[in-house]
This record gives C-alpha cells, sequence and structure tokens, in this order.
C-alpha cells in the first residue's frame, strides 16, 4: 500500500486513458478497473478528447461502490519547442468554446498523423496510416498507435524502439504539430471552469533549468496545478517539484497517466502527496 496515493484514506488517481486516446481499456473496462483497484475518485483524461467520459458514467450507474468519476481531459500544447502535456480537471464538457478548441485539437492530430504516416512511409512501412487510423478507431490517433502498428506489423522490436528510431523528437518520422501555445490550453480549460494541471513535469527531457523556467510560465499564464505524485519517480526530483509548487503557490495532484495494466503501471498506482502541500482536490466536493 506505501505505494499507493491515499489522501485522508481515499485512492485518488487523476490521470488515466480509455480507448478514446492511446489508453487500451473501454471507459466501462477503466471503471471496473477503478473499482478492482479501489480507487474511490478517477479522472478520465484522454488526449485531446473527452468522448469517453459518458460511458465512464453510465458504467459506473451498475456499481454499488461509490466512484467520483472527474471530467477531465489531456490537452497537447506546445511551449520553446517542447511538447507539454496539460490535463484540465472538472472541466464543463458542455462548454461550447471548449469543445470547439477540442476540435481544433483533433484536426491538428489528424493533420499530424497523415504527416507522420507520409514519413514512415518513406521509411519502408507502407499502409501504416490506415492500420494506425483502424487501430485508433474510434479514439484520437496518437503516436503510440503508430508505435503499436510498427511492433506488430512491421518487425519493430517495441514500442521503445519504435519512439527511439522514428516517432520520438528528432527522429526519421518525428513531424511538429502545429499545437496551441501552453497559455492557451490554459485558457481553454479556465473557460470551461476547470483546473489546469501541469502533466508529468520529469517526462519532458529537459534540465532543471528549463524546468525551472516552465513551471514559471505555467504559474505566469495562471496555471493551477502540478502533478507532483506519480509512478517511478527519483525522490530527488519529487524534491524539486515540490519547492517548485510552494515558490509559485500551486496546487498538487496526483495520477498514474494509466494506459493499461502492467508491470509497472496500474491505476491508482502512484507515489503519495506530502501532506506539505495543498492537493488540487482540497476543496472539491466529493462523495466518496
Ligand atoms: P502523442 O500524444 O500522439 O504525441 O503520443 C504520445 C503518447 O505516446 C504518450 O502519451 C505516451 O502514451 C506514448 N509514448 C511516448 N513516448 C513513449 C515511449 N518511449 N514508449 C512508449 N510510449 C510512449
Ligand atoms: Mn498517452
Ligand atoms: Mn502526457
Ligand atoms: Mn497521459
Amino acid at each position: 500500500m506505501s505505494t499507493d496515493n491515499l489522501q485522508n484514506s481515499r485512492k485518488i488517481d487523476l490521470h488515466s486513458h480509455t480507448r478514446y486516446s492511446d489508453g487500451q481499456l473501454t471507459p466501462a473496462e477503466l471503471v471496473m478497473r477503478a473499482h478492482t483497484m479501489q480507487v474511490d475518485v478517477l479522472a478520465i483524461t484522454d488526449h485531446d478528447t473527452i468522448d469517453g467520459l459518458t460511458e465512464a458514467h453510465e458504467a459506473q450507474k451498475s456499481y454499488k461502490r461509490p466512484l467520483s468519476i472527474i471530467d477531465g481531459v489531456e490537452i497537447s500544447t506546445q511551449w520553446h519547442g517542447f511538447d507539454i502535456h496539460i490535463v484540465g480537471l472538472k472541466v464543463d464538457t458542455g462548454q461550447p468554446d471548449f469543445i470547439a478548441a477540442l476540435a481544433s485539437q483533433q484536426a491538428v492530430r489528424l493533420e499530424r498523423a497523415q504527416a507522420i504516416a507520409t514519413k514512415l512511409e518513406k521509411c519502408g512501412f507502407a499502409g501504416v496510416f490506415d492500420k494506425a487510423a483502424a487501430l485508433a478507431s474510434p479514439g484520437q490517433i496518437t503516436r503510440a498507435h503508430f508505435a503499436k502498428v510498427l511492433v506488430e506489423h512491421y518487425q519493430v522490436s517495441s514500442m521503445e524502439s519504435a519512439f527511439k528510431k522514428y516517432l520520438g523528437k528528432g527522429k526519421r518520422a518525428a513531424v511538429k504539430a502545429r499545437w496551441p501555445q501552453m497559455n492557451e490550453a490554459i485558457d481553454w480549460i479556465h473557460k470551461a471552469g476547470g483546473r489546469a494541471v501541469l502533466a508529468h513535469p520529469v517526462h519532458y527531457d529537459m534540465t532543471t533549468k528549463w524546468l525551472r523556467r516552465l513551471v514559471a510560465d505555467f504559474a505566469h499564464a495562471k496555471g493551477d496545478a502540478m502533478e507532483v505524485a506519480f509512478p517511478g519517480v527519483n525522490p530527488d526530483k519529487v524534491k524539486i517539484l515540490e519547492e517548485l509548487v510552494v515558490e509559485h503557490k500551486l496546487l498538487a495532484s496526483a495520477g498514474s497517466d494509466f494506459h493499461f495494466p502492467g508491470r509497472w503501471t496500474e491505476l491508482g498506482r502512484c507515489a503519495r502527496l506530502s501532506t506539505t502541500l495543498t492537493p488540487v482536490w482540497h476543496d472539491w466536493e466529493l462523495t466518496v
């Protein structure tokens, strides 16, 4: 239990994916997983879409065990050449400008996928777009879908290797997407009444100096919170993140970034938030 995120004896996971982006489970299966793993509060945060939320709420109706499902999203943005992910929590899924913003994100995703496929075709992977699109349907197409197709159909040894050789930053099939600036995504989330959370700040492959700039800019753009507790995080890095949260008066979030049950990843499994930080959920009325 020590690695679980228990706060006042609730298990809270505010970052997870379904098949509507690159997660492996359907929303109903994700809800079932939440019950199996004794999660009490679950945010569903698919890449640039909120399409899985209705199914998840519907699925929860058939359980007696309570589960607070938080309406969320993970928005792709750019900042000084880095792809930065901003999670939106408690978003109003009916807000028209927000819906329009997600539609534009989805158009950027599709355009980027076509450009990635063109580059992969040149590497000898004929027909890769149709396979990736079929795998992603009816959800958003992501680089993870291309990676999976390369492993399953084209003898690439692993997802890791697919990113290392082709899909990662600066690699043969890398494409710079026309993602919005970080501050635009924060504004969209606020317009939809949600809180903007800087996702997995240690996964951007940047120096601590750049990380400090990123968090300062995020706070300056009125970002609300930063993920401080996630899986496999090194204690020295956590200390830096905790200091940055305090310095910039941010709230702290916790999430597993769950995509599929695996050896290293599980729903509800992430480090605990230090009690010295104010959690992003501190003023939420949770029924659980
Ligand atoms: P996208 O949002 O389309 O750029 O796709 C990024 C997604 O690919 C991330 O959210 C991860 O789920 C996945 N991903 C990124 N890097 C790797 C990697 N090295 N190995 C496996 N999956 C990865
Ligand atoms: Mn993902
Ligand atoms: Mn992410
Ligand atoms: Mn994620």
